[in-house]
């Protein structure tokens, strides 16, 4: 069969189906809230609407009970949240805070806002979350928080990044925005550190259009966030808190409208998810034995959330780059995404070392080495992103064994015509 690349007739034509989750449900909850007039409650001031109106609350207490931790903080995105647990576990300047470089970009600037330095350790090749041996190596007397991603939907490995702080004082802090119901051994992803942060951004499993949700099981967490989501500053005054380190405010509050929707994506948010692992798990079936590629590894006891459907690539056994291959897989029709982010310190802001001021600040500080950031720092996210990572996006609701099994082939067609020998 001779590749659509090359002017073959493609597997498929059809689009892939796209999934609106969005229903009456949303409809209706959003209705109530405009028939109500009140859009938001919140007020930057101690007293009761210190902590937002009805559903803000009600969502609160949903994603408390439906995750199984003491408090749930609604807040405007995951990177508001990300934000507001740095400043909650105390982070400042001259600190340093253990981060992916394989993630969205939030993930390690929740240290630079807090005039902390970002410290980038290597990932796991096979679950490309945080690799505990390469955190316990960057551990210094200044850590003082790690931030960890579930990414694409595995659970980082908590346990042992747990094992890896020992007795220091640092905080754990997991990013689960692309991890909304995945598990390890019954828990859920996000309540496997002291704080996990959740995305509600329109682009995750489920939504509100923007906003967030951080999680904690300590009280004093819960409470500083809080204060750090609506103007704490203006506020600590007459709640009567004497602790004031980073508790000067923003505004990160949700709104009623947002907050109705994402009570109504909660209750859906299993029958979203269920439909992402039946498709990856069907592709992983299928893709396994093929050469060149190794699919998701799925640690024992772990529910996958498949945000992506991640997957390493081997030119040599394939017989074909990893450019080429993804070509011809979008000739035959397949979207395919490649390489996923530049690891995060390549970005100007590292290399340049300009952030806060133009001084250098937080990379620069007094009574310390300038921080620098090498080629070859993490040198696995390196070569995922430079030679060995692709990804699908459209395994999700919606999606059907006819539209997986033309991925099959498609797939299998181009890898069959990298190892037929060229006639002479
Ligand atoms: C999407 C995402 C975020 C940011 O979420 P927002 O709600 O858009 O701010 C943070 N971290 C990761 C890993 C993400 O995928």
């Amino acid at each position: 069969m001779t590749l659509a690349i090359d002017g073959g007739a493609p597997i498929r034509r059809r689009p892939f189906p796209s999934c609106n989750t969005i229903g009456d449900e949303e409809r209706r909850a959003v209705l109530q809230v405009l028939d109500s007039g009140v859009l938001s409650q919140f007020i930057g001031a101690w007293g009761p609407d210190f902590l937002g109106g009805p559903r803000v609350r009600a969502l609160e207490s949903a994603w408390a009970a439906y995750f199984g931790v003491r408090h749930a903080v609604s807040v405007n995105s995951a990177t508001s949240g990300l934000y507001a647990a740095v400043g909650a576990a105390g982070v400042g300047p001259g600190d340093e805070v253990i981060v992916s470089p394989y993630t969205m970009s939030a993930s390690a600037t929740a240290a630079i806002v807090y005039g902390a330095v970002p410290v980038f350790a290597d990932i796991d090749p096979d679950t490309f979350c945080l690799d505990p041996q390469s955190v316990r190596a960057r551990i210094t007397d200044r850590t003082r928080a790690i931030i960890g991603v579930d990414l694409f939907g595995h659970p980082a490995d908590w346990r042992g990044l747990r094992a890896v702080t020992g007795s220091r004082p640092i905080v754990l802090i997991e990013d689960s925005a692309q991890a909304p119901g995945a598990k390890v051994g019954g828990r859920f992803a996000g309540t496997l550190a002291d704080i996990g942060v959740f995305s509600l951004n329109y682009h995750k499993t489920i939504h509100s259009g923007e906003g967030g949700v951080v999680v904690t099981d300590d009280d004093r967490f819960a409470d500083r966030l809080q204060l750090i989501r609506n103007h704490g500053e203006a506020v600590v005054k007459a709640k009567g808190d004497e602790d004031l380190v980073n508790l000067v405010g923003y505004n990160y509050r949700m709104t009623e409208i947002e907050a109705a929707i994402a009570l109504e994506q909660l209750k859906k948010l299993e029958r979203l998810l269920q439909p992402r692992i039946d498709a990856a798990e069907y592709l992983s079936r299928h893709l396994a034995e093929l050469p060149g590629l190794s699919v998701p590894r799925t640690d024992p006891g772990v529910r996958h959330g498949y945000y992506v459907y991640a997957f390493k690539y081997d030119a040599e056994q394939a017989g074909l780059s990893r450019a080429r291959f993804a070509e011809a897989l979008r000739a035959e029709g397949i979207p395919v995404s490649v390489g996923y982010v530049e690891p995060l310190y390549r970005q100007p802001m590292y290399q340049r070392g300009i952030a806060i001021g133009g001084n250098g600040f937080p990379f620069i500080q007094a009574g310390r080495e300038p921080i620098s950031y090498p080629d070859g720092l993490c040198p696995v996210a390196e070569r995922m992103h430079e030679r060995e990572l692709l990804y699908f996006s459209f395994c999700q609701a919606g999606i059907a064994e006819a539209d997986l099994r033309d991925v099959v082939a498609a797939v299998s067609k181009v890898l069959e015509s990298a190892r037929k020998p060229v006639a002479a």
